[in-house]
């Protein structure tokens, strides 16, 4: 970010414009939006300002602009449509001490005027840093269709409310208030006329006083891969309600930005090996926080149903008396043999896929290892990073195929995304020179579409050859 949003309080302080043209009048229909005093200097003012004048909604002085014109204002706009007066009169109220915007010069400002939704007091701010003004122009548009025109008196009435409401709790009971004030009762009233928004407020609130505050609950969500466009809808709905979130290393940034900006944020990651909180706290956690009565969202990578100790932590809740739900994900697996273009399973290849962690496959028994030596099987591997000799091993000395394809996708769905196309047998030597830091899931028995699609045609080629 080159500029930092804020918005600067006005309201009684001065803003000179120098300039009487077409750019000081686009800027002037938005400054008198606003409660500051406005200064226009211009020698030939267009007859709109001189109408402005007139109502006295702006002061207006017919001369071009002097030294001391800008004393003690706060903001100026160099709008002369000429770039050596715009120069001269920004260089009077810089020394002036004011905050200078040239318009149409970025290098020269120190400050841009966002394009506006004005809700009033709502107001939204849309910037671009001059880069697409036109992509500013259509989320403005975008906006305006869909915020309520009601929204601003709504807004103004709800503020002088805020201490009455403080008799509810903190937390979630104050903002379904709010919810259900800004989106259902509030706007009712409004289109209704009679008693209006204070009315609904007040009866809005003797509801709200009157209901049991409602108990903790804890639902355990599937992050997905990493993208956050491969959330699902619901995933997306309860991280914007929630009011702790517990989630694991693997979670994305971009993801917990998602999560509404008061909810309590823990970071509860586990390495690989050796855990960096230990299971039974994460379990204490997420307890102690649905007893305290908040909606938890506990994230885990991927599909939470998949590797993800899940089930201790349903127990913790259930022994606890905590209510919870599942919400499923798009699990890692999916999302590898998505880059591969591949399927999970094929009628005539595979039937069945298996789901392993590298952690386990030390504990696997001889017959597993037969079973998934055959040719055709395919298995995804999570974790197995570490195990990647051990389970070669294993797979040659139960018979399987030195050349059985393995490809391992690093950060799968993600920009850094990394596919590695390789066989069994120098499968352990590739994948440690290939120094992946990301998580990688191994998907052994598949090649990458592509990678297939050249084999065969090798093979197709190299038969011709033997019978010609
Ligand atoms: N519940 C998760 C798995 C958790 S175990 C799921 O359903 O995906 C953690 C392992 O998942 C990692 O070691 C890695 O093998 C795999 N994994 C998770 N996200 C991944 C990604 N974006 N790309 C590749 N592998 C990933």
């Amino acid at each position: 970010m080159q500029h930092f949003p804020v918005f600067i309080a006005v309201a009684g302080r001065r803003i000179v414009v120098s300039g009487g043209g077409g750019a000081a009048i686009a800027k002037l229909r938005l400054l008198l939006k606003t409660e500051a005093r406005l200064t226009v200097l211009a020698a030939d003012p267009a007859p709109e300002i001189e109408r402005w004048a007139a109502e006295g909604r702006l002061t207006l002085t017919r001369r071009a602009l002097e030294p001391g014109d800008v004393l003690c204002a706060a903001l100026f706009y160099a709008a002369n449509e000429d770039a050596a007066e715009d120069a001269r009169t920004a260089a009077i109220a810089r020394a002036e001490g004011a905050l200078v915007n040239i318009v149409d010069n970025l290098e020269g400002s120190a400050f841009i005027t966002p394009a506006i939704v004005d809700r009033d007091p709502v107001v939204v701010a849309i910037g671009t840093e001059g880069a697409a003004p036109v992509l500013a122009r259509a989320i403005k548009a975008d906006l305006e269709a869909r915020l309520p025109a009601a929204l601003g008196p709504l807004a103004r009435i709800g503020k002088m409310f805020r201490k009455k409401a403080e008799d509810l709790p903190t937390g979630r009971a104050r903002r379904e208030f709010w919810r259900d004030y800004y989106f259902s009762d509030g706007p009712r009233a409004l289109a209704a006329g009679e008693g209006g928004p204070h009315a609904a407020l007040h009866d809005l609130l003797g509801r709200h006083l009157g209901r049991k505050a409602r108990p903790g609950y804890v639902f355990f969500v599937g992050a997905g891969p990493g993208d956050p466009e491969l959330l699902t809808l619901k995933a997306r709905r309860v991280l914007d309600e929630a009011d702790v979130v517990i989630h694991d290393r693997l979670i994305a940034p971009e993801i917990l930005e998602l999560a509404r900006r008061e909810a309590i944020v823990i970071d509860a990651g586990k390495e690989g090996f050796g855990a960096s909180m230990p299971q039974q706290d994460i379990n204490a956690l997420i307890v102690e926080h649905a007893r305290a009565g908040g909606q938890v969202v506990r994230l885990k990578s991927g599909d939470a149903t998949v590797f993800g100790r899940l089930d201790e932590e349903m127990d913790a809740c259930d022994a606890a008396g905590v209510g919870f739900q599942v919400l499923p994900g798009i699990t890692a697996a999916s999302a590898a043999v998505a880059a591969l273009g591949q399927s999970l399973t094929r009628r005539g290849r595979n039937a069945s896929v298996r789901f392993l962690t590298g952690h386990d496959m030390k504990g696997f028994a001889d017959h597993d290892w037969a079973a998934l030596a055959r040719p055709g099987e395919v298995a995804a591997i999570y974790m197995g990073r570490k195990a990647a000799r051990f389970i070669q091993g294993r797979l040659l000395m139960h018979g399987a195929d030195r050349g059985t394809p393995v490809s391992v996708v690093e950060n799968a769905s993600r920009p850094d995304q990394r596919i590695l196309a390789t066989a069994l047998d120098r499968f352990p030597a590739e994948l440690a020179d290939a120094r992946m830091s990301g998580p990688v899931l191994t998907i052994y028995g598949l090649a990458p579409r592509t990678a297939l699609r050249a084999l065969e045609a090798f093979q197709d080629n190299a038969e011709k050859q033997e019978l010609a």
